[in-house]
């Protein structure tokens, strides 16, 4: 994908599964997902894609979310994101920049293995207030502490929205989690927006008020959910996010049957 001068490129890992019902619901409907079997398994379980953006503009290489690791627990199974920088051309070496969307398990995989950072030359990135929340707060979770710790010495954290490169800005959208972060390509007159986990289907851009099980802050996610939702169906800008299914692009589009995401 072009977004202008940037190129941008999912970089799969693996994929998670889970029972749908259990993870996005709607208060007060019993069978939400009745009317989007097709998004489904037969067995009522949605895979989550995962993995990360390589976004790659002037003299930097940014990969943006680092998948869930070489790590199989049976729901979740990762592995492939080194092999996947590979088939772009890209080596762990190059990468100058690793940013973070927020820092659940299954975005921050490949920050480090075994206790070394991954990608040697890259400083890493993430808001200050997911630091505060998964690695040193109260809602410190192992494996964060695990995989962000061994990168301190490569860590910048950030507390306001900045540009990392040019056509590359980082936009603080909290409610999933207090610091996640957007990053929305500019470039040539168009934009594209790599949500992180503002949402985990694409059915959430038509459903105004699902919840998922693993918002911090379910009130503000939504409500940064359907601003975004509705902000996109308006300028036509383009989204994703990992947990889409294919790590595919798409655009919002909006009318007498509500919004409704469409790959591109
Ligand atoms: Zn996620």
């Amino acid at each position: 994908m072009k977004i202008g001068d940037i190129e941008v490129l999912a970089v799969a890992d693996g994929v998670g599964t889970e029972v749908a019902a259990e993870i996005l619901t709607r208060p007060g409907v019993d069978d939400p997902w009745a009317c989007h079997a097709h998004h489904l398994a037969a067995d009522g379980t949605l895979a989550l894609p995962l993995g990360g953006f390589l976004v790659r503009g002037g003299t930097r290489t940014v990969l943006v979310d680092a998948g869930v690791g070489p790590f199989d627990d049976g729901r979740y199974c990762g592995g492939a994101l080194v092999d996947s920088l590979a088939a772009h051309g890209v080596t762990p070496g190059e990468v100058t920049d690793v940013v973070f969307t927020h820092l659940h398990f299954d975005h921050v995989g490949w920050a480090s293995v075994e206790g070394r950072p991954v990608f040697p030359r890259a400083t890493y990135r993430a808001h200050r207030a997911d630091w505060q929340h998964f690695v040193t707060g109260a809602g410190a979770t192992p494996e964060a502490v695990a995989k962000l710790t061994p990168v301190e010495g490569q860590l910048e954290l950030f507390d306001a929205d900045f540009t990392l490169a040019p056509g590359v800005d980082a936009l603080h959208l909290p409610g999933h989690t207090p610091g996640t972060t957007a990053y929305v390509l500019s470039s040539g007159g168009r934009r594209a927006l790599l949500l992180g986990d503002v949402a985990h289907s694409v059915v959430q851009f038509g459903e105004r008020d699902w919840e998922v099980i693993w918002d911090v802050d379910p009130a503000a996610a939504s409500a940064v959910r359907n601003r975004i939702a509705d902000e996109a169906a308006d300028t036509g800008d383009l989204l994703v996010a990992a947990h889409f299914p294919g790590m595919r692009f798409g655009r919002v589009l909006a009318g007498d049957g509500g919004r409704r995401f469409v790959a591109v």
